[in-house]
């Protein structure tokens, strides 16, 4: 099986590229032609020149791929079963609701926010309404910025992000208002609120806990704690660091040879990172694995990229294309576009 991907991926040349997520499971990494967190892979997707990009990772990793791709340029996933449940916590249709609903109470200018890892709905809601999108390495530049302006920011999908930032940027809790998804409120008074948060989830990084971080300080005195910001708000209070899966990769790697590392992030990519970084001591929080990116495995990215070599030679189907509707494409490239150039002027 090996084989026929390697086969067919060089038959095609560099008319394909494979990016995938680093929750990937090996066999995939090990046929990824670029290997990234949901941004850097966005980033890198809108880079290539390849005219078929099968995607590793789950779909709105793949939407993203497509929102930024050229005409002619296609967008495979081989599963489209693989989603994000977090991602899938929120639509356009009913952040519009609930942001109307908010607006209307609040004394300020609301802005949207929404986290990377969203549908492109979503996004595109964020950029008609003066919003943008954010990721766990930015989204305190990008909070600051509107909250600097003084206006208010709904801030979705994920909770723990947004309150993680919140903390980050001091903002105290009576200014902070969490919207559950029932579309009740709770906290502080709506009318002065700064930050309003949608209660979203990641259930992968949600399940570490106080306790796992006390089992690994009392059995290695030295170690050292990183987590990302999607875990519970005591969990990354708890730790040594936290940030975005870039910012994980990269500490550990410049760490020093025999430091010793409690990692809370997906389980895969930790492991990978102590197979890599094998002069440090690594050892997970727990293990906790993302099913969703289990979904894409070496057998149906083989059956991908056979559609894509039966396409160019006799239009046979493309299995699962992956499209963004024309009505959504300009205000999610526009809420994208905004995230840069926040990011790009600070
Ligand atoms: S790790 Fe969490 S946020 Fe990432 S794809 Fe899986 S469920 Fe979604």
């Amino acid at each position: 099986m090996n084989d026929d991907v390697v086969t067919i991926k060089n038959r095609l040349g560099n008319r394909v590229v494979i990016p995938a997520h680093h929750y990937e499971l090996d066999e995939v990494v090990d046929m990824a032609d670029f290997l990234g967190d949901s941004y850097k892979l966005a980033v890198d997707c809108s880079k290539t020149r390849a005219e078929y990009i099968v995607f590793g990772g789950v779909s709105f990793m793949a939407e993203g791929a497509a929102l930024l791709a050229g005409s002619d340029q296609k967008v495979l996933i081989p599963d489209p079963q693989a989603g994000c449940p977090m991602a899938q916590m929120i639509t356009g249709e009913g952040a519009k609701a609930v942001y109307e609903t908010l607006s209307a109470r609040c004394d300020r200018q609301i802005i949207p926010i929404v986290y990377m890892n969203s549908h492109a709905d979503m996004k595109a809601f964020c950029g008609a309404h003066d919003g943008t999108v954010c990721t766990s390495s930015n989204a305190s530049k990008i909070v600051k910025r509107f909250l600097d302006e003084d206006k208010s920011v709904f801030f979705s999908p994920d909770f723990n992000l947004g309150i993680n930032t919140a903390n980050d940027l001091g903002i105290p809790g009576h200014e902070v208002v969490t919207v559950r998804r029932d579309g009740t409120l709770e906290g502080a008074d709506p009318s002065s609120a700064r930050i309003f948060l949608w209660d979203g989830f990641c259930h992968v990084h949600k399940t570490f806990t106080l306790d796992d971080i006390s089992r690994l300080r009392s059995s290695h005195p030295d170690i050292q704690i990183i987590v990302h910001p999607e875990c519970e708000e005591a969990v990354v209070t708890a730790s040594d660091y936290a940030g975005s899966t870039a910012m994980i990769y990269n500490t550990v790697k410049d760490a020093a040879p025999g430091t010793v590392w409690g990692i809370g992030t997906e389980y895969r990519f930790v492991a990978r990172m102590a197979n890599t970084f094998s002069d440090k001591t690594i050892i997970p929080l727990r293990e906790s694995i993302c099913h969703d990116m289990s979904r894409i495995t070496l057998e149906k990215l083989t059956v991908s990229l056979a559609s894509v070599e039966s396409f160019i030679k006799d239009k046979g189907p493309l299995i699962h294309p992956v499209t963004v509707p024309e009505s959504l494409k300009k205000d999610a490239k526009k809420a994208l576009q905004r995230m840069i150039d926040i990011v790009e002027a600070s």
